[in-house]
């Protein structure tokens, strides 16, 4: 008698509806994917009762021998994963990742030079209303007007001009690959440090389909959600161990107290799965997936930042379309679709208008989508868009389309809420 449903009914009817969202809708937010069964059973379970404070064989509290062990577990097989000497697995989220890594490497006050959010860094690189634009002196480089590029020559300037504490590489929106080299290069000529968030990429990382920055970064951080397709949560890489013994008092006892241990007992099994190779495989396939998806939408008429990708990511400037990324946000939801407007480089608009829109593959790769059906969904994306807010037979055929291509790849069909 202790099953959701009979205990809060109210709870469980909202959890089947987010179910049946996702089971009959076309998940194309890039930070998103659909993790395993397992990966929740593991979330699901017991764990979520153990405070854990401390690291594994020192803890704070009794009664750890069996968290232990899932602990060790994770930091071993992230640590295979990536090919890094040191894992801490206890953050609880991407953001919490990152203020331990600025944390471990700074102090308050402090210049650090990110990506803008503007040009498709993370909020937590430095941006004005997060602690890191608060706390830090945070000076930012962004992407190359004329292609989209990340602009290496500006943030070199940058770095020459500022002589920051800590330079930050990675993004949440930027499509390409990054020359870590580089970013190593110029750490070193100015005596910063080098961490890199992967979270968007790591996926690929791991599939080796995305340049690993773990022999470049003094540290690299990420989330477990995205590309990766664990559980939500956050990790800290590096091979420096004096390094490691910041990061972990960052982690605990600088920002968080007890780890949760579901999680990570989440993350191992997400580990255990990317050391397979079926994994590779599927990373291949978010690859190919994006690439489709950004041929297709081009041959449209519409312009793909960068002229395509080298991930999961697409980044679409809607204004050949003459619509917004607020508008095509609202219509696409409409049909069935999800994905989130974004900001295109020198975006004219407000940031809550904006003129473009992020897309990406993980999730609808991970229900069985091909590059058939991403060249569907560009078609889909077209049609609703092209036809505006007020054609709703055409919005109502769409979201049948959808609707159809869903139902041919079920998702989840032995769950409920
Ligand atoms: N870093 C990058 C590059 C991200 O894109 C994100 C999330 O979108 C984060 C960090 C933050 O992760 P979380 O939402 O788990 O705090």
């Amino acid at each position: 008698h202790d099953s959701l449903q009979e205990r809060d009914s109210e709870v469980a009817t909202l959890l089947n509806g987010e179910l049946k969202r996702q089971q009959d809708g076309i998940e194309l937010i890039a930070s998103e994917n659909m993790t395993s069964f397992a990966v929740m059973e593991a979330q699901g379970s017991v764990l979520t009762n153990k405070y854990a404070e401390g690291r594994p064989g020192r803890r704070y509290y009794g009664g750890c021998v069996e968290v232990d062990k899932v602990e060790n577990l994770a930091i071993e097989r992230v640590k295979k994963l990536f090919g890094a000497e040191y894992a801490n697995v206890q953050p609880h989220s991407g953001a919490n990742a990152n203020q331990a890594a600025f944390m471990a490497l700074g102090k308050p006050g402090d210049t650090i030079l990110g990506m803008s959010l503007a040009a498709g860094g993370h909020l937590t690189h430095g941006a004005a209303p997060n602690y890191s634009g608060k706390w830090f002196n945070a000076v930012q480089y962004g992407v190359r007007g004329e292609d989209g590029v990340l602009d290496y020559e500006e943030m070199e300037k940058l770095a020459r001009e500022h002589k920051p504490r800590i330079i930050v590489a990675g993004g949440s929106a930027y499509p390409r690959e990054i020359d870590f080299a580089r970013f190593r290069r110029i750490a070193d000529e100015v005596g910063a440090s080098l961490m890199v968030d992967m979270a968007h990429y790591a996926g690929l990382v791991a599939a080796g389909l995305y340049p690993n920055p773990v022999p470049y970064a003094d540290i690299t951080t990420s989330t477990t959600h995205k590309t990766l397709q664990g559980p939500r949560g956050g990790i800290i890489l590096t091979n420096d161990p004096e390094l490691f013994k910041k990061i972990n008092s960052a982690v605990f006892p600088g920002l968080q107290g007890g780890p949760l241990m579901h999680v990570i007992a989440g993350k191992a099994v997400a580990f255990g799965d990317a050391l397979k190779d079926e994994f590779k495989t599927y990373q291949q396939r978010v690859l190919n997936n994006a690439r489709a998806l950004a041929d297709e939408l081009s041959k449209r008429g519409f312009d793909i930042i960068t002229e395509g990708t080298d991930s999961h990511i697409v980044l679409v400037d809607l204004r050949p379309k003459k619509v917004t990324g607020k508008f095509a946000e609202a219509l696409m939801e409409r049909a069935g679709i999800t994905a989130n407007k974004n900001a295109v480089p020198f975006d004219p608009e407000k940031p809550f208008v904006t003129s473009g829109v992020r897309l990406g593959s993980p999730a609808a790769t991970a229900r069985g989508f091909g590059e058939a059906e991403f060249r569907e969904i560009a078609r889909m994306i077209d049609e609703v868009l092209t036809a505006g807010e007020e054609d709703t037979a055409t919005i109502e055929r769409v979201r049948n389309d959808v609707l159809a291509l869903c139902h041919r790849f079920p998702i989840y069909d032995r769950a409920s809420a």
